[in-house]
């Protein structure tokens, strides 16, 4: 029997009713995000300790990219260890040695628990303090979970990132005010930020995670933290006892959420209307014209939000006020509503909002509310296409850039192409 109650939070920001489940989930594990996580973080290698199966949703996830050196790799936990019967530490100190004397290039090695490690309740927190002893200062071992016991995929980000605060150095104290942008971005998304807050004024712009994982940036009572994904709790929960100060704000998708986005950091730093609409200007009638463009295809449609990416809430709100799509569900596997407030205040009131998942219910919401489009994981995809349901996989989502003024309109176009394709189907 399902667990769903609909709780009432009142009224203010962020307060809607919110629709909560607790049944069968769909969803990807924390090892997914080791495929932009490890492009991002270009001297970084992520060493998942689990099963053959880890090994291979890890490589086809990443299946497309073959390198003459992969940045990632799984030391697999067999039938002697799961026994008990080899002396796992003993192990995994051997194989992080072999792979860092092979690989000097290294500077940060992750070591990434799993079901299996979870299971087994192997302590990869000490194993990394102790290799970590071992092998620096040239090379950092942290740990981090990305098993799917309770976590969704993008989940193995926050915790990737969690694991980065506790090493980020302390800011002077007195340091002038400093912005920490949280959250993986696309590298040309990072320059377009980084040249927007030059043309504001905003000098100290650092970026968590950044692009060489020995470069971390200093954290402080003077650091002013915008997030960049909504599916960061524990990263911003760590980082504001650090002293960072969050800066409430919309997400940056689409013209309408990364104009507020870069209006909450400019406030912040006290820049004046002028100069604010002098710089993002330009790129907000770019975005709005080429999401009016492409997002063409988009307008009147019904889409339907499976829980998958914890990018639900922020990308109904860009459907639903820049592409003219109408969400009838929206569901979440988590709903931070801090982090979230304003987002769920520009959400059209009659989309439902679900966070947690039964599966069975909800394709059961999701037949009968026949959507012209349905976003959802891969699991669910198949089967819903199969169905006559035109669907977008929620991964994808994670694997483009997607964020700012200049990706908006592919953003649109990322919803509107199984629209057109379902379409040319049906001629
Ligand atoms: S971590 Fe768990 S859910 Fe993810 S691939 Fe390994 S066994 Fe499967």
């Amino acid at each position: 029997m399902s667990d769903a109650a609909f709780l009432d939070h009142g009224t203010g920001p962020g307060c809607r009713d919110v629709r909560q489940e607790r049944g069968q989930r769909e969803v990807f594990c924390g090892l997914t995000s080791i495929v932009w996580m490890h492009r991002k973080i270009q001297d970084a290698f992520f060493l998942v300790v689990g099963s053959r199966t880890c090994a291979h949703l890890v490589q086809s996830a990443a299946g497309v990219m073959i390198f003459a050196e992969p940045r990632f790799a799984t030391a697999i936990i067999d039938e002697r260890d799961l026994a008990g019967l080899a002396d796992l530490d003993d192990e995994l100190d051997r194989v992080v040695g072999r792979l860092v004397e092979r690989r000097p290039d290294i500077r940060l090695l992750f070591l990434v628990g799993s079901c299996p490690s979870e299971v087994i309740k192997l302590d990869l927190s000490r194993a990394a303090a102790r290799l970590s002893t071992r092998f620096m200062p040239e090379c950092r071992v942290l740990s981090y979970s990305g098993s799917g016991i309770e976590t969704t995929f993008t989940q193995g980000e926050d915790n990737c990132l969690a694991g980065l605060v506790h090493e980020m150095p302390r800011e002077a104290a007195g340091a002038a005010p400093s912005l920490l942008v949280v959250g993986a971005l696309a590298d040309v998304v990072e320059d377009q930020f980084r040249t927007l807050f030059a043309g504001l004024g905003i000098a100290d712009v650092r970026f968590l995670p950044p692009r060489q994982g020995r470069s971390l940036p200093a954290v402080g009572a003077g650091t002013r933290m915008l997030l960049a994904q909504p599916y960061l709790a524990e990263t911003a929960r760590l980082l504001e006892g650090r002293g960072a100060r969050l800066l409430p704000a919309p997400f940056p998708f689409g013209a309408e959420g990364t104009t507020a986005w870069l209006r909450a950091a400019a406030q912040a730093f006290g820049v004046d209307r002028g100069r604010f609409d002098a710089v993002t200007g330009p790129g907000r009638a770019r975005a709005q014209a080429a999401v009016a463009r492409r997002g063409a295809d988009l307008a009147g449609k019904r889409v339907f939000f499976f829980p998958d990416s914890q990018l639900e809430v922020p990308l109904a709100r860009f459907l639903a006020r820049e592409c003219g799509m109408e969400p009838v569900e929206v569901g979440t596997p988590y709903l931070h509503r801090q982090h979230l407030a304003a987002e769920l205040d520009m959400l059209p009131a009659a989309a439902r909002i679900v966070e947690g998942q039964d599966v069975d219910l909800q394709l059961d919401r999701c037949r009968a509310a026949r959507p012209d489009l349905t976003v959802c994981g891969l699991g669910l995809a198949n089967p819903l296409e199969a169905e006559g349901f035109a669907t977008k996989w929620s991964i994808e989502l994670l694997f483009s850039p997607t964020q700012g003024y200049e990706q908006a309109g592919d953003l649109a176009d990322l919803f509107a192409r199984p629209l057109r394709r379902r379409a040319l189907l049906e001629v």
